[in-house]
């Protein structure tokens, strides 16, 4: 058993930044990403809970199929995973838990970082910088396009800051796999590792805000569940026996135009989307399968709960009328959360401490969802207070874009935010 050689570079940020940057794993597969943290950490000193232990395995959702797990761990082990760790992942158990417990007592503060990247395939345009500058991903169709490669860096330098000068009380940082989509948070809620947190802060670079700026609390996370339906009908020659034949793409393709008209709720901030449909073989035959993979988003829970029961009565409709059998499977889903005063004003003078410009969320950033409501819920049900912030970056493009960069500048500002925050 050994360890993987260490990052290194300017700032371990950066440095880690870039190389998580090189080697993107989307949700659940984060086997290098996630050894490799637990390793750092666990070197550090600090009490390390992985696997199994960090997370509640029948609680995750939307988990890759097996050969997609196994072909990824096998990538991970080949591409400097922590063989110390690892072997506990395998099969999508990629949460890390990590403690510094402090000389002395005081609060417990808990930290979200959260790992996985996207499904998309970086630009290789000169004008992208990881593609200029050398760590573009090295695995084409993933990318790290919503900064989760950032706050990997920053928290693992703050860990080594807080190392060198343990502050009183404790500090636990929640690496969260799968956050895109929402499907890794809730898994590690029953754990109870969140459970006696006095302060939870999930910090996320970019979402508006310039480099230099942050904002205490964004309060305006939509509630969503994602959907997979999945419809099967007959397959006949499309020409010889039409009449035999059961046609699960027209199901889903009946379904995407009702979903699209989906009746709106006065009052609310609402999204319906059908991302992907696909299904069938060949011209000349009737489809036997077809797959549907949508979301509805609301600004309340129980706004985003109509709607999901709305869309699956589409979704059996749509299979009714095209005598088909259809299976919907909830694939993800994520709740909202309000910050609370104590947590939102203890973020505001870490911030303002570390130099960084108050402002309030632009307008656009109220569309987004995250799944650390799962983690801020918990923590205010025990009695602890939490909040959602948001940390300046200048971004070279949209989150979850192709040509997404964010600005390495934010790094050092977010790990000093976070040490003030735990030292104040
Ligand atoms: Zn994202
Ligand atoms: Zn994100």
């Amino acid at each position: 058993m050994t360890a993987p050689a260490p990052v290194t570079g300017t700032s371990t940020a950066v440095a880690w930044r870039r190389d998580l940057h090189t080697h993107p794993e989307v949700g659940f597969l984060e086997f290098r990403t996630a050894s490799r943290v637990a390793g750092t950490l666990a070197d550090l000193g600090w009490d390390v809970v992985t696997g199994r232990a960090a997370m509640v395995a029948a609680q995750r959702l939307g988990v890759p199929a097996q050969p997609e797990l196994d072909e990824a761990f096998a990538r991970a082990v080949g591409a400097g995973a922590d063989d110390r760790f690892v072997g506990g992942m395998e099969g999508g158990h990629t949460a890390v838990v990590a403690t510094l417990h402090g000389p002395r007592p005081g609060r417990a503060i808990g930290l979200r970082a959260d790992m996985d990247a996207l499904p998309i395939l970086e630009t290789a345009g000169p004008f992208h910088r990881p593609a200029r500058e050398g760590f573009a991903s090295v695995w084409p169709g993933a990318m790290h396009a919503c900064g989760h490669d950032g706050h990997v860096g920053m928290a693992i330098e703050l860990a080594q800051r807080l190392t060198a000068d343990p502050p009183a009380g404790s500090v636990t940082i929640f690496f969260q796999p799968a956050e895109e989509g929402g499907r890794g948070a809730r898994a590690m809620v029953p754990t109870g590792l969140a459970d006696r947190i006095d302060l939870f802060v999930a910090l996320h670079l970019g979402l508006s805000l310039p480099t230099g700026t942050f904002t205490p609390a964004i309060d305006g996370l939509l509630a969503n569940s994602k959907l997979r339906a999945v419809f099967h009908g007959r397959s006949a020659h499309a020409s010889l026996a039409p009449q035999d034949g059961r046609n699960a793409l027209l199901g889903a393709a009946s379904a995407t135009l009702a979903l699209a008209g989906l009746t709106r709720v006065a009052g609310h901030d609402t999204r319906v989307s059908v991302g992907r449909i696909s299904g069938g073989t060949s011209s000349n035959i009737v489809p036997d399968f077809a797959e549907v993979l949508l979301e509805t988003r609301a600004d309340d829970g129980a706004v985003n709960a109509d709607l999901e029961t709305r869309a699956r009565s589409m979704l059996h409709g749509a299979a009714q009328m095209h005598g088909l059998g259809v299976e919907v499977e909830l694939i993800g889903t994520v709740t909202t959360a309000r910050a609370d005063a104590a947590a939102h004003d203890a973020v505001a003078a870490a911030g303002r401490a570390a130099g960084l410009r108050a402002v309030v969320p632009a307008a656009d950033s109220g569309v987004a969802s995250d799944d650390a409501t799962a983690l801020m819920r918990r923590v205010q049900e025990r009695g602890g207070t939490a909040t959602y912030a948001g940390l300046g970056s200048d971004l070279a493009g949209p989150h979850h874009t192709a040509t997404f960069d964010l600005d390495e500048a934010a790094l050092p500002l977010g790990v000093e935010l976070m040490e003030r925050l735990i030292r104040g």
